[in-house]
Order: C-alpha cells, then structure tokens, then sequence
C-alpha cells in the first residue's frame, strides 16, 4: 500500500506513494480539510487544478448533518460531494472531546450531547467504524480518546488504554470495499506513554499511524517533541500522518521528522479573516499598507488569485466583505500549501532537501495571530 521511495539523508523525510483504491497519492502530501463535506469556499475543480490528491471528511460532523441516510440515499460521500479522488475521514474521536458536551465515557464509546441541538447521541469504535464504511472513504481513522493539552498523568494513562482497547474494536470491524484504517498513537507529552502505544498498535498491524494528540493547544517545541518520540516506534513501510498541523513552517520541519501527512484548517481558516500565506510568512491582506499595492499576493505564484487579481483589489473585496475577497484568499492559500509538498518532494528526490528546509524555515517568519488561530482550530 505505501511504497518508500527514498529516504532523505539528511534528516527522516521520506519520499513515497500511498495508493487507495481511487489513485495514488504522492507524499509528503497535504489534504484541505472539507470537515462538513465541502473545504470551505473552494469547489472541486479548483481543488483539482491546484493539485489536491486528497480531501478530508469528518464523521461527527456528516454524521449529525445531514445524517447517514441522506448520504446513503446519494451512493456515498464520494458521489454526494462529487469527488471521486481519495478521501480520508476522521473518526469523530477528536471532535466528541473537544466539541461535544460529554455525558460519560463507556467501555465502548462515549455518550455526548450534540453541539448543535443537546440532542443525545453515542459514538465509539463500533459506530465510528460503521459511519466510515457508509461514507465510503478510501482511509478511515480509529475511533480514539484525544485528551487536551492540560491533562494529567492519569487522564493521559486512561486515554492511552481506551484508545488501544478502541483501535482493536476497530481493527476487528468489517470496513467499505479497499478501505484502509490507520492507527492513531496518543499519550500526549509523555514519550514512554507514546511509545508503548505506538508498539502496541504497530502489534495490530495498521494500514497506517497517525499521531494523535497534537495541535491540541500545545506549545511547539511540545507539539515536535512529540512526533519526535512516536516516529521511531512507527515501521518505514507504512505512512506517518500528523493530524491537524501546522503552519507552513511546521510542515517543512514536520517532514524532517519523518512525517509523509498533514491535514490542517489554517490555510482557509486564515483566508477567511483576510490573511494570506506567503513564503515570507503571514500578510494581513486586509491591512492598510495594501491599498494602493498593484502586486498580486505572491509575485511569481502561479494561483489563480494572484494571476488574475491585485492585492488593492483583494483588500478592497475582503473590506466590502465580497464573497470573492475570502474565496481569492482561500484559493491563494491552498495553493501555498499544495506547492509547498510539491516543492518538498522535489527536493527530497533531487537531494536538495537540506537547503530547502534551512532557506524555507528562514525565511518564514509566523505571526502570533496564526499560531493563536493554530490552537482554535478544527
Ligand atoms: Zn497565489
């Protein structure tokens, strides 16, 4: 399923194709997030143009609108979404323990109040599995406890054994048609607790492992010292996804560690206040010293926004709150990040990756208000 095609001598990124039953996916690779069955403000054939492999879909959300039956009644989320590249879902885990109001944990899942209506609802790994396999996704995840930031020593144990118990309840349920399911390691900033997981679920024998328990509001050296601890324990010849990061920055050292996935809300989240990604970092596109700046966003990007549009006209549409404004800085941005994996894998195959990263990381310098929005998302 994931061929290793080379890895980099000087740092643990790995060159490789993952391939699904709906194509093959070169990694590093980055997938945009279409969390209620839509990346927000973008359409498929622009996903497609700029060169997105994969999207991701999210059970908890799809599950609670519009419901399995509507998606069912439509052939699947494939066809409902009209997508008929790969698509990976999330299990619903990180959204129950972060979005939901939690009734009480339960051998075999949880028991929460939907967000939106306090309806009652139940979703464990039987029931994340089973939503999975309606939807129809190319790469289903394990239904897991994603504890915050804050928890303690207990909570961690506690979240790491139910996420190992749940894992083998999803390991054992029937799945959609070529439909491969990744393991996710959890254990949070404790590197004895990440690797008896991660050897725990290699035990299993996953299609692929995610590290779970990131971008969950914690620090960055925090956040790479965690993929640090878990990359050794996960086997070369299965792919390595870090969920929900990061920024572009992030992505460039999170390769460097061994990392061939990434999904992450940020690039259109931020389009949507107005900011845009540049390898120069974040610009306000929205702010004054735009007004009268006739340049597209990136000189040389090859976006569609920036070879059609100018950062006045952008800022002037983004002040009017025109729908164009947020879709231009949306396109602009996703394209950021696809380029981006697309250059790294470049660089990983011609042996240039060293100086790639070292001239990216410099160059780029984050602002405090992205990494903020960082910690809101998802
Ligand atoms: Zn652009």
């Amino acid at each position: 399923m994931f061929e290793l095609l080379k890895t980099d001598s000087s740092s643990r990124a790995r060159l490789g194709r993952l391939h699904t039953t709906r194509g093959v996916i070169d990694t590093p690779v980055f997938m945009p997030v279409g969390t209620q069955g839509s990346v927000k403000a973008l359409d498929p054939r622009e996903l497609r143009e700029m060169g997105t492999q994969i999207i991701l879909g999210n059970t908890y959300h799809l599950h609670i609108r519009p419901g399995m039956d509507i998606i069912n009644a439509a052939g699947g989320l494939h066809r409902f979404i009209n997508w008929p590249h790969p698509i990976l879902t999330d299990s619903g885990g990180f959204q129950v323990f972060s979005l939901a109001k939690i009734r009480k944990i339960k051998p075999h899942g949880v028991e929460f109040r939907s967000h939106l209506d306090g309806s009652l609802l139940f979703l464990g790994p039987k029931e994340a599995m089973a939503i999975q396999r309606a939807l129809g996704s190319d790469i289903a995840m394990v239904f897991d406890d994603c504890p915050p930031h804050t928890a303690g020593p207990r909570e961690l144990r506690g979240a790491v054994d139910r996420t190992l118990l749940w894992a083998k309840e999803c390991r054992e349920q029937p799945r959609a048609s070529g439909q491969l399911v990744f393991g996710i390691v959890q254990g949070g900033a404790d590197a004895s607790l990440r690797e008896a997981c991660a050897r725990e679920l290699v035990a299993m024998d996953f299609d692929g492992y995610a590290i779970g328990g990131v971008s969950v509001g914690e620090p960055e050296p925090e956040l790479m010292k965690a993929v640090e601890t878990t990359e050794p324990f996960l086997p070369a010849h299965k792919a390595r996804y870090a969920m929900g990061l990061g920024t572009p920055a992030q992505l460039v050292e999170l390769v460097a560690r061994g990392v061939d996935m990434f999904d992450c809300v940020l690039p259109t989240r931020v389009a949507r206040n107005g900011t845009a990604f540049t390898t120069r970092g974040a610009v306000s596109v929205k702010a004054g010293f735009n007004k009268a700046d006739f340049r597209p966003i990136e000189e040389g990007c090859e976006c569609y926004a920036c070879k059609n549009f100018t950062r006045a006209y952008l800022r002037h549409l983004l002040n009017v709150n025109e729908i164009l404004g947020l879709r231009m800085v949306s396109v602009h941005n996703s394209h950021m990040y696809l380029k981006l994996m697309a250059d790294i894998r470049g660089a990983i195959a011609t042996g240039t990756f060293a100086e790639f990263r070292r001239e990216f990381v410099a160059n780029f310098v984050p602002s405090r208000k992205i990494l903020t929005a960082r910690e809101e998302s998802r």
